[in-house]
């Protein structure tokens, strides 16, 4: 259907932690397949010139239309996975359902993390280890009896902190993810919010992703493209 990453994850072990986020609707599912489409570089590269005119072009595709793509295929997996006898439950690629605490009933990246497809990094991102986090994701919850395809993947961020010292609003703290603590011990979701609302409110575009942009899992192929132009 178009997708670029594919997995299937046992939930078992971040259970708790995912009742926290969905309770017992979201919690109550053993497996999720999770789905990635890869975001156009070369959009992506255009997030450091902060212009509007690349920042509209990047909120359509890398946003909007991917979005919608992702919500499509999982609609049309959950009806595949129904249509054999399992219950399936697919989740939006992005639609908040909780304005105060600025969250989702579920995250995507941890079931592209424990399907063994990427690692969590400081920049609370999914990155994967030849895009980085230059990745969209979406779920679909299921009790189909699906063999995980891996298993959590380490993290490599190592010494790395691009993540943190790019980020305008100081958002992140730097700190590993970790199940057991709150996502408030390793970023201010409501900071980065808050830029978004204010990029909006002054005739902006909703758009910064430098996050994104300068993970070096992902940059590195900005710059194989820049020699190869170069050749
Ligand atoms: S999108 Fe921008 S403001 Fe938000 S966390 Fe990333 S770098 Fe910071
Ligand atoms: S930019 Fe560096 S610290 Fe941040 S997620 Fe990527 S590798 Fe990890």
């Amino acid at each position: 259907m178009g997708a670029d990453f594919f997995g299937v994850a046992d939930l078992g072990p971040a259970r708790d932690f995912i009742f926290r986020q969905g309770g017992d609707r979201i919690a109550r599912y053993s497996i999720a397949v999770a789905i990635g489409i890869r975001l156009s570089d070369d959009l992506v590269d255009l997030l450091p010139e902060q212009d509007q005119e690349g920042a509209i072009l990047y909120r359509h595709n890398c946003y909007e239309v991917t979005n919608q793509v992702l919500d499509q295929i999982a609609v049309r997996l959950a009806g595949v996975l129904q249509r054999e006898g399992s219950h399936a439950f697919p989740v939006p690629a992005s639609r908040r359902t909780d304005d105060g605490e600025i969250r989702s009933v579920f995250s995507h990246k941890l079931a592209a993390h424990l399907a063994g497809l990427g690692w969590i990094g400081k920049s609370c991102l999914l990155v994967t280890p030849d895009h980085g986090p230059r990745v969209r994701w979406v779920s679909v919850l299921t009790d189909a009896p699906l063999t995980p395809s891996g298993s959590p993947m380490n993290t490599r961020c190592g010494d790395c902190t691009a993540c943190v010292d790019i980020c305008p609003q100081h958002a992140f703290t730097g700190r590993m993810f970790n199940p057991e603590e709150p996502r408030e011990a390793r970023f201010d979701v409501a900071a980065c919010d808050r830029y978004f609302a204010e990029l909006q409110q002054s005739g902006g575009v909703a758009v910064c992703g430098l996050c994104l942009y300068v993970c070096p899992y992902g940059k590195k192929k900005e710059e194989t493209r820049s020699d190869n132009k170069r050749r």
